[in-house]
């Protein structure tokens, strides 16, 4: 596996094998057995990190565990490797992948889950992505989920994923871009523009909480796409989230607003968008002097409602058949309590 840099649009692309993770249900190496924190098959499996939760998960004693990615997209021995060929770059794929295991049930679902756990959860993310970023060969950390079989979810135990590399991606990279642009123009946060109108307008805002706001963006790419931002202005997650540790709010929006998407699409992709890693070197140190004050986090959900997308070749171009504001207004409606749980885990294979 290595990387390969697109020299048109800069993007770097993963390139090679990496083999499929996963067995038999059976063997899920995931699922605790009687003694808490031991995993079932797999004897090498020492969790990164394990993060009690206050409450059992299903009669389960509840803990969040950090693995390795057992077929991980990044590795982190070793440096970058950054190679010209021509005029082309390379680099090896150095970066960290892991697995973040969110209950001891299998079938655990965010949508399902107390509050307190989800806080847990949302802790260790920020947990991890700040450790991480004290290695200055990692320039970007993030944490991201796929559920449900249309979002290609690999591993079949309740899980999200830490994905860090050495390069920032190319959503980021286009986000920060404009970010540092729009302040220099105007001194204002883009986010906190957005923030401050759609909250006037009312017409695209799905959920709302005094430190919270999830809405339907202007430009959805896909029906029912959802964003989770932060109301007061903060450019990194993890911060912003460890400087409260009693803070159960974006838990309980983040649930409602999973439970409301369940009701329309089962499956989606989750990523979490937060600042680069200023202690990484060049990239992000003195180019991005204004990141504190012009980038401000939140979490993306698209949810895949239909099979095969309208989108034209590869998503060129997104065509969104929704218009957000009705997606908004529908979702607004859903309820936040499961009545639809049976039909969500239709999606998921008995086990
Ligand atoms: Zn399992
Ligand atoms: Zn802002
Ligand atoms: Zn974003």
């Amino acid at each position: 596996m290595e990387l390969r840099k697109d020299p048109i649009t800069r993007s770097w692309v993963l390139a090679g094998n990496n083999d499929e993770a996963g067995g038999p249900e059976s063997q899920c190496p995931y699922c605790l057995d009687e003694s808490p924190l031991t995993p079932k098959i797999v004897a090498p499996l020492a969790p990164i990190l394990a993060i009690p939760t206050s409450g059992p998960s299903n009669g389960v004693p509840g803990a969040i565990r950090v693995y390795p990615h057992p077929s991980p997209l990044y590795t982190v021995e070793g440096g970058a490797d950054r190679q010209a060929e021509g005029i082309y770059d390379r680099m090896r794929n150095l970066g960290a992948h892991e697995v973040i295991i969110e209950s001891p049930d299998h079938y655990h679902e965010l949508s399902f889950a107390p509050e307190a756990e989800i806080a847990a959860l949302l802790r260790c993310w920020a947990l991890r992505i700040a450790d991480l970023k004290n290695d200055i060969r990692l320039r970007y950390v993030t944490v991201f989920k796929n559920r449900g079989d249309l979002s290609g979810q690999q591993l079949r135990h309740a899980h999200s994923e830490l994905a860090a590399s050495a390069f920032i991606p190319r959503r980021v990279l286009y986000e920060l871009r404009s970010c540092k642009d729009y302040y220099q123009l105007k001194e204002r946060c883009v986010f906190c523009d957005i923030l401050r109108q759609e909250e006037r307008q009312g017409l695209r805002v799905v959920d709302l909480s005094p430190r919270y706001l999830a809405l339907c963006p202007f430009a959805s790419r896909v029906p029912f796409e959802v964003w989770i931002l932060p109301r007061p202005h903060h450019a990194s997650f993890e911060e912003d989230l460890l400087q409260r540790p009693d803070d159960f709010e974006l838990a309980s929006l983040l649930r409602r607003v999973l439970a409301r998407l369940e009701h329309v699409a089962p499956s989606y992709h989750l990523v979490l968008h937060t600042s680069p890693n200023t202690r990484a070197r060049p990239e992000t140190s003195g180019f991005w002097t204004t990141l504190a004050d012009d980038y401000h986090w939140h979490i993306e959900i698209m949810p895949i409602t239909e099979k095969r997308s309208r989108s034209y070749s590869i998503k060129e171009t997104y065509y969104c058949p929704l218009p957000p504001e009705e997606a908004a207004a529908r979702l607004r409606d859903l309820p936040t309590s499961f009545a639809g749980r049976a039909q969500a885990k239709l999606d998921f294979p008995a086990r």
